[in-house]
């Protein structure tokens, strides 16, 4: 496969691989401040970052390259609000948005249209990525700081 567009989805599985990291990170925050719905939504998100990584890691080797998974980078420990956790969540989703597009341009510059049409599922899940954190920021800025609206909201995103 063509050697440019390799290495760019290769450092994009080691994005995807950053970003399941620094979810586990926030979810075993939200355990640890009692809000296990948070937690839980937040290990499920974790999930999702490692299957875009194997869906990467399976259209290399589908297209005859070579996976290389290089040292992921530290994810931070410390945390604020729930609010602010989900804006953080959802600046992050912009950042991997526009990785994303970054990677159609490169694929389109090169001409490799297999590599450009198989982006198009990361192009529509970054759409829902950030709607999602979205309406959960919305929420959460509706609720302010108002305890039983944070639990409520805690037990809803539990059953995701
Ligand atoms: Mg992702």
């Amino acid at each position: 496969m063509n050697k440019k567009v390799e290495k760019a989805l290769n450092a994009q599985i080691n994005a995807e691989i950053w970003s399941a990291y620094l979810y586990l990170s926030m979810s075993t925050h939200f355990a640890s401040e009692g809000f296990n719905g948070f937690s839980g939504w937040m290990k499920k998100q974790y999930g999702e970052e490692m299957e875009h990584a194997f869906r990467f890691m399976d259209y290399i080797v589908d297209r005859g390259g070579k996976v290389a998974l290089a040292p992921v980078a530290e994810v931070p420990v410390k945390f604020g609000s729930p609010l602010e956790i989900f804006e953080q969540t959802l600046e992050h989703e912009k950042v991997v948005t526009d990785n994303i597009h970054k990677l159609v341009d490169l694929a389109r510059s090169e001409e490799d249209k297999a590599t450009e049409s198989m982006l198009k599922w990361y192009v529509d899940e970054q759409v829902e990525e950030e709607a999602t954190a979205s309406g959960i920021v919305d929420k959460l800025k509706l609720i302010d700081k108002n305890i039983s609206g944070l639990f409520y909201m805690d037990s809803q995103l539990g059953v995701r």
